[in-house]
């Protein structure tokens, strides 16, 4: 086997908005930014739609965004940390447009704000109407590509991180392009950003790239980082129910337009429900969806009256998806879904995107900074990630740089190759995992379905043990959304229990998890899990 090494003083695991960002930001620091893929491909920060939450307008301000950031959360954001991000909006906005990321303006050279849910004011700065992403990225990766500084390794996995006594010395990869014979690749590095994305791959329908399934979680809790908040994965309303894998998005923005809810019988069924009808928070409108469809119905966009035949120019990205399915959504109402979207929890960090590790850094959507508490207000996790990234790499920029240590280095090399011998692919095992998740672990759980989620977790490892690192991460990211979401009993935000549906004062807190914690965790419920089965067969 070949090894690769790579000494940059900063390794940077992710190459979306966050960790581009923290790149742009660490100057004349070297560094080196991997991805799984070509850079912004499957990434989420290219897929995303509307675009960025920034109190731009002149009739808005940074204490209105900071007010509807805060009640979305129901209690559990950090007021320090949201003031930070909010705060810092128009900067972040000004910074992107001075890299040449183009946002849509009006004539008069103001920029066209959208709404979402939950806004109280149009406050979402995009770029071609659902092509954010897309733009926000171009912008990015042009400037990475052009600073000196930066090497970027593309198509490379990151599948372990070199430590010792709570230290971090680097980490070990391969590249993913099987054409590339036993190509290991080994960053050895003082400072390691982790900067991956989501999870919603481990769910069976998501907006995210397959990809994005917790693997920087994963990654952390494997050498002790605190893990926080893993009950809370905010599920989209709205994604476009075509059949396809990932689901693609049709963006809030769309209702921001005027589009309705209906169901088969064209009923409004948001009327009644919430005073702002359609623009409800995220949490009320999937909840509401997913009644509708469990009581049988089907549920679509109808975008005909309030947008029609200008929904091609104003949701470019959406209208392509329905081309391909043969909708026409000026005179055909839009099939849609509630999906797994994002994801509020992950690697704890502090107000500087610290870890419980030494030398760790998170940001993006992998880290949970306390920003969007038990709910995420639309829009504000491109702005969460840009923020972020500049407060790492600040943070970092001011630390001393350590020599690494290769002894270290060439014994996690001898346990990684050990590792990596029985690497097949488990798809079999990886679907019924993401079934099972969004069976039991979806928008609305209860004891009963957790407790079976949690059965059907320990059967799928106890078959498929060893098959591949990917379902083994899976795994154990689903376990920690089980004892999260277990031992919530109360519904906030965006989790919802049928067995405990208000919010109960004394879960003002949060639920803090690690790798330490966790088989204590699951052998209680699973103590739980013993009785209820007794229960049912007693009834
Ligand atoms: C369809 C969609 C629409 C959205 N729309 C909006 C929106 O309008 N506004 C908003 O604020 N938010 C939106 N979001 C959420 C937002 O896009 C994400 O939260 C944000 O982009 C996350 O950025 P990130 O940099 O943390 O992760 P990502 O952009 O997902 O990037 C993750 C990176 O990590 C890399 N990676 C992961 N694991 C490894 C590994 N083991 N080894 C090497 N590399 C690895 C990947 O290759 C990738 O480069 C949307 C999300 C989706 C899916």
């Amino acid at each position: 086997m070949t090894e690769k090494i790579y000494s940059p003083d900063v390794v940077i695991v992710g190459g979306g908005v966050a960790g581009l960002t923290v790149a742009l930001n660490l100057a004349p620091r070297r560094v080196c930014v991997i991805t799984k893929n070509n850079l912004g491909v499957n990434t989420s920060s290219s897929w995303s739609q509307a675009g960025i939450a920034a109190s731009i307008d002149k009739d808005d301000s940074n204490e209105k965004h900071l007010d509807d950031t805060l009640k979305t959360a129901k209690g559990l954001a950090n007021k320090e940390v949201v003031e930070k991000i909010v705060s810092e909006s128009v900067n972040v906005i000004k910074d992107l447009e001075s890299i040449g990321v183009q946002f849509d303006k009006n004539p008069d050279g103001s920029f066209n704000l959208g709404l979402e849910g939950a806004h109280s004011h149009n406050r979402i700065v995009g770029s071609k109407g659902d092509s954010s992403g897309i733009e926000i990225m171009r912008g990015l990766i042009n400037k990475v590509k052009s600073s000196e500084y930066i090497t970027i390794l593309e198509n490379v996995s990151i599948d372990s991180i070199m430590h010792e006594d709570n230290t971090i010395y680097g980490v070990i990869g391969r590249f993913t392009d099987k054409n590339i014979p036993n190509n290991h690749v080994v960053i050895q590095s003082s400072h390691i950003v982790l900067a991956t994305g989501g999870l919603g791959g481990i769910f069976a329908n998501t907006t995210n790239p397959r990809s994005s399934y917790g693997e920087g979680i994963a990654l952390a809790a494997q050498v002790g980082a605190t893990l926080t908040d893993m009950e809370f994965v905010q599920f989209h309303p709205t994604g476009l129910d075509f059949g396809l894998d990932p689901t693609p998005l049709a963006t809030e923005a769309i209702r921001g337009a005027g589009a309705h809810l209906v169901n088969q019988n064209k009923e409004r069924f948001m009327l009644g429900v919430h005073p702002e009808v359609e623009l409800a928070p995220r949490d009320v409108i999937a909840q509401n969806i997913f009644k509708q469809i469990d009581m049988g119905n089907s549920v679509f966009l109808d975008c005909r009256k309030n947008i029609g035949d200008d929904f091609e120019s104003k949701f470019p990205q959406v209208y392509s998806y329905c081309v391909k399915a043969e909708i026409d959504p000026a005179k055909d109402l839009m099939p849609i879904l509630p999906v797994a979207h994002y994801h509020i929890g992950g690697v704890k960090t502090d107000l500087h995107g610290r870890t419980s590790v030494n030398g760790l850094w998170c940001c993006g959507e992998v880290a949970a900074t306390g920003v969007h508490g038990a709910n995420r207000l639309a829009s504000n996790s491109l702005l969460e990630a840009l923020v972020f990234g500049k407060v790492v790499a600040q943070q970092i920029n001011n630390e001393p740089f350590k020599k690494q240590i290769d002894k270290i280095t060439s014994s996690f090399i001898r346990t990684y190759k050990e590792k990596t011998r029985s690497k097949i692919r488990a798809r079999k095992y990886i679907w019924q995992l993401r079934s099972t998740m969004m069976r039991h672990l979806g928008i609305v759980r209860n004891q009963s379905s957790i407790l079976k989620g949690l059965t059907e977790i320990i059967r799928i490892e106890r078959e498929s043990r060893g098959l591949s690192a990917k379902l083994n991460d899976m795994i154990l990211v689903s376990k920690f959304i089980i004892v999260g979401a277990m031992k919530r009993t109360e519904s906030r935000g965006c989790h919802l229990r049928y067995d405990y549906p208000n919010e109960d004062p004394n879960f003002l807190k949060h639920i803090d998890q690690s790798q330490e914690t966790l088989i204590k965790d699951l052998e209680n419920i699973q103590s739980k899990s013993e009785l209820f089965i007794e229960k049912s067969f007693a009834n």
